[in-house]
């Protein structure tokens, strides 16, 4: 028999040292700190093993470093503090139960302006050299957003912030310090004296489906394991739509009724009731992180696939009406200021129209799938994103194939495109030209009160978005900058910021505040921290990162305390 946590109840016997649910990035992360440290560990996974890494796998692989070379050799001037003045200014902790979450916010910030860039490099991780400046801070003192870029594309994207968590796993495998087991899907947390100390769940049916698309859950057998201490990384709850609207605040409008699915279906938010039947509690459930700029996938991998386009300041945005969107809602600004304009539109979509100059520099695709350039290392193919006069194949493909993309070469017939895509024919051409022909006189006023176009000068202020993120000025009509394009874009489920509220230690706090003895959290289920580090919004970049962050001390402080 060995001895419980707490050192007081015995024990069933033990199958290991601790159990971790979930192979995605925070899993991984743990599972590895504790075989570094000796432990034996069982990582249990409901899908099969070819999916390792879940969500980190499909991302962009867009980590938040604060004051780095990749920084500095672009002439952004970062800091820890102006760090800090962004995030809380973008996390906007009002509540008490943000005790835990600001704490979070707070070691977070610590990390990404410290070691976390060291401790990637040392482990092989690369940088591409001009760095994103992802939901930008508008000239509002005091509103949301990131006041420099910060957004540092992995060389080799999601799989390449993957890869050394799985060999680092694989190696201790190898080692025999560690158990991978998949197709198990954990449906209780079993306890003993008051002590979570294992799981119980399903074995399902093997599958051989292609990696993201929905998998069999016919159970064919049931397991229960036991260990001194459980970490729950099991993600959010994006993929869960019935979940996600319930959850809906009142702040962000009524949900949709129509949404895309940015996220695979594994994201199905199980483990946060089963982790409270527990005795585990879960806080700001109302906060979420949705884009606004989804589009449909013309090639989808799982149900309802949508694509979120990371874009440029320069594309013009509309509601469904035709009215363009207010100040300092522009492309890559303010995302929950942005859907909750949307919400109280009463329509679930919105318009982007561009010119092909325009959706050559500034329409980026969040996905490893959408960037072979940069996940396979692949330099030719990254160079024909700077030479070529067509945007990158991937964006190339939705041009053509995309169901929410217009493409003519005057307006009457982009209208008569845009209104053939919904059901109402709600836009008309001649408003919409007025709003065009307003902006294009002004883009090249030194004079103009246009917010959007001094966003676009601010941005071109800075030496990584001139050489290749944001398009030279140019009319939006002038033909020769064509042909003009229309992108319909819809609400498009991601990120889950709130979750299990855990303290400073990764350990998973009951509604009496006080740890539940014998289970821990980290990643998106533990809202990436404390149960919402980010607060009301992020900073983007930080999802990966609060996965490397807290699957790390997770699984740092669970190895110390069976020590
Ligand atoms: C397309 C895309 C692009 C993104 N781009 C970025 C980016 O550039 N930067 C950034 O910071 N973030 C990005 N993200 C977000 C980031 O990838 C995720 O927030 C993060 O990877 C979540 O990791 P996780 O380990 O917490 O959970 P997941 O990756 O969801 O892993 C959880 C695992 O647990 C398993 N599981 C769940 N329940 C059970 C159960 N009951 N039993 C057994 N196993 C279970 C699941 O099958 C899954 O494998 C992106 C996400 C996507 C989808």
């Amino acid at each position: 028999m060995s001895r419980s946590l707490a050192g007081i109840i015995p024990q069933r016997v033990a199958d290991a040292d601790v159990i971790v649910v979930g192979a995605g990035l925070a899993g991984l992360v743990a599972t590895a700190e504790l075989a570094d440290a000796g432990r034996r560990v069982i990582l249990l996974e409901q899908e099969p093993e070819p999916w390792l890494g879940g969500q980190a796998f499909w991302s962009f692989g867009g980590l938040f470093f604060i004051n780095s070379p990749e920084q500095r050799r672009l002439g952004v001037r970062d800091s820890h503090e102006l760090a800090t003045r962004d995030w809380m200014a973008t996390a906007g902790f009002d509540r008490q139960e943000d005790h835990w979450p600001r704490k979070w916010a707070e070691a977070y910030l610590a990390f990404a302006a410290g070691e976390k860039r060291s401790w990637l490099h040392t482990q092989g991780v690369r940088f591409f050299p001009v760095v994103g400046w992802a939901e930008r801070r508008s000239d509002r003192p005091d509103g949301p957003g990131n006041s420099v870029p910060r957004f540092h594309v992995t060389w080799g994207t999601g799989p390449g912030v993957v890869a050394p968590f799985e060999r680092r796993v694989r190696d201790a495998v190898a080692r025999g310090r560690i158990v991978l087991k998949f197709r198990q899907r954990v449906d209780a947390l079993t306890t003993h004296g008051g002590t979570v100390d294992g799981v119980r769940g399903a074995v399902l049916e093997a599958s051989s489906v292609e990696r993201g698309r929905p998998s069999s859950r016919i159970a064919i057998g049931d397991f229960e394991l036991h260990a001194q201490a459980v970490i729950v990384t099991s993600g959010g709850i994006g993929g869960n739509h019935d979940l996600v609207r319930a959850a809906w605040p009142a702040r962000l409008g009524t949900p949709p009724h129509q949404m895309l699915t940015g996220v695979p279906a594994h994201v199905d938010g199980r483990m946060l009731a089963v982790t409270e039947t527990a005795g585990g509690s879960v806080i700001n459930r109302d906060r979420m992180w949705h884009y606004v700029e989804g589009i449909q996938n013309w090639n989808p991998i799982w149900p309802g696939h949508g694509i979120r386009i990371l874009p440029g300041p320069s594309s013009m945005w509309f509601d469904a009406l035709g009215s363009r969107l207010p100040a300092p809602l522009f492309p890559g600004f303010d995302t929950l200021g942005t859907l909750a304009h949307l919400r109280a539109t009463g329509y679930d979509y919105s318009w982007f129209v561009l010119t092909q100059r325009v959706i050559k520099r500034e329409f980026a695709l969040s996905g490893s799938e959408q960037n072979p350039d940069l996940t396979n290392k692949d330099i030719g193919l990254l160079l024909q994103r700077v030479i070529s006069k067509s945007g990158p194949a991937p964006v190339e493909a939705f041009k053509d194939h995309g169901a929410d993309f217009v493409v003519a070469n005057n307006l009457g017939d982009l209208v008569r495109g845009m209104n053939a895509l919904t059901d109402q024919p709600l836009l008309d051409a001649a408003k919409l030209e007025h709003e065009i022909a307003a902006r294009d006189q002004a883009i090249f006023s030194t004079a103009t009160e246009d917010a959007q176009i001094q966003a676009i000068r601010t941005a071109r202020g800075y030496l990584g978005d001139r050489l290749i993120r944001v398009a030279q000025p140019h009319r939006l009509l002038d033909p020769a900058a064509g042909p003009l394009i229309a992108v319909r874009l819809h609400i498009l489920t991601r990120k889950t910021l709130g979750g299990l509220q855990t303290d400073l230690s990764g350990r998973v706090l009951g509604s009496d505040g006080s740890p539940l003895p014998g289970v821990y959290a980290a990643g998106e289920v533990a809202g990436f921290g404390g149960g919402g580090m980010h607060g009301y919004r992020s900073l983007e970049g930080t999802f990966l990162g609060g996965c490397l962050f807290s699957g790390r001390t997770a699984g740092r402080a669970a190895a110390a305390i069976l020590a």
